[in-house]
């Protein structure tokens, strides 16, 4: 966590607006071929030749989607490059570039900056993506960051939300809830920590989730391996909002209903035991907690030989006609109206009914 208590604190005015642009990006290299000019011009220049341009944007306000008391700024930093580098993934792109824009008071020094700056560039290394510009303004509160993502992708190898089936399978990477409820504990352990600032706490368990809810790992490594399995999804999605809410937007703009069958969504033990801790129900957690940064996509059955057995991937249903309706088939095999429940919109679940 950036400790505001260090003896080096430099103020921002010291270094000026190019000063720091300088001094924040003097370390990023360009690794990507498609670009022809990074960081340094009035804009930067891109060559995609024979592939289509994929963008996507996301705008990061402190006190709305990040809390700087648990969440570090070098975290800070790695998700808001994965937030967006995911949404490429979902295209069923290649992530190549990001542009960075920052508002940022001058309650934050320099090294907080560097902090932030170093979850990006580290995120931008391993996933192989360049820094190409930005944009630095002062604010009179609070942090803001926004990034944009470029990617990029054959025509024919996009995938959009419009194209699932009925009978398509509907099929997750990786498994679902954990980064809620690493989310749960971290802010379980704030409260904790006001009434007891010399508390020890024992968050060894909960690895798992807090990693999930500070670290995220967009999946990178789908576009390829689906490639290499020779299976094209025929509609994909990231699970940024919860499960519901995503399987929701694949059938409404695919035009199909969904069977999602309960007994067959992925969670993680820690997932279980920690939902039994707080006493709630998983199941619910995978349908609306947020920010698990998974793929969620269908696609034909024909298909299904190809991706069996996979550890990657779960079938958790099949899209059925437009006119049969979207639901969830419970445990105890009952059929229930799948509804759009955001995680954002748990919390306001009581102003609302
Ligand atoms: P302009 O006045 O044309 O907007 P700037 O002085 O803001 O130019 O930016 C100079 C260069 O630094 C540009 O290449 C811009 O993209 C880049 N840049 C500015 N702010 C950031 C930032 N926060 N992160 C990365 N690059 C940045
Ligand atoms: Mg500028």
């Amino acid at each position: 966590m950036f400790d505001n208590s260090q003896e080096t604190r430099t103020n921002l005015s010291e270094l000026g607006e190019f000063g720091l642009i300088d001094h924040l990006t003097r370390n990023f290299t360009l690794k990507q071929n498609s670009t022809k000019k990074g960081i340094g011009d009035d804009a930067a220049v891109l060559d995609f030749e024979d592939k289509q341009c994929i963008i996507t944007t996301d705008l990061l306000v402190e006190g709305v989607h990040f809390d700087l008391s648990y969440m570090p700024l070098k975290h800070l930093g790695y998700k808001a490059v994965m937030v967006n580098a995911s949404d490429v993934y979902a295209m069923n792109g290649k992530a190549t570039q990001i542009t960075v824009s920052i508002a940022v008071s001058n309650r934050f020094p320099v090294e907080a900056l560097e902090e932030l700056y170093a979850g990006i560039q580290l995120a931008s290394k391993i996933y192989n993506i360049d820094v190409i510009g930005g944009d630095t303004t002062s604010s009179t509160s609070g942090l803001m960051i926004s990034i944009t993502a470029l990617g990029q992708a054959k025509a024919e190898e996009i995938t959009y939300r419009n194209g699932a089936k009925a009978n398509d399978l509907l099929v997750v990477t990786g498994d679902l809830g954990a980064a809620y409820m690493g989310l749960q504990i971290l802010e379980r352990e704030k409260q904790v920590f006001k009434a007891n600032p010399n508390a020890q706490p024992d968050l060894d368990q909960y690895t798992y989730l807090i990693e999930r809810q500070l670290k995220p790992e967009a999946r990178k490594d789908m576009p390829p391996l689906l490639k290499e399995l020779e299976v094209k999804p025929t509609a994909m999605i990231d699970i940024s909002d919860g499960l519901s809410s995503e399987v929701i937007h694949l059938c409404k703009n695919s035009k199909t209903g969904v069977n999602l069958y309960e007994d067959k969504i992925p969670l993680d033990p820690a997932v279980i035991s920690v939902c039994e801790e707080f006493n709630i129900d998983s199941t619910t957690i995978a349908l609306s907690g947020g920010e698990d940064y998974e793929l969620l996509f269908t696609i034909s059955q024909a298909d299904f030989d190809k991706i069996k057995g996979n550890p990657n991937m779960t079938v958790i249903g099949h899209m059925t006609e437009e006119s049969e309706g979207m639901h969830l088939i419970t445990r105890a095999n009952t059929k229930i109206p799948l509804i759009a429940r955001g995680w954002n919109s748990m919390e306001k679940e009581e102003e609302e009914n």
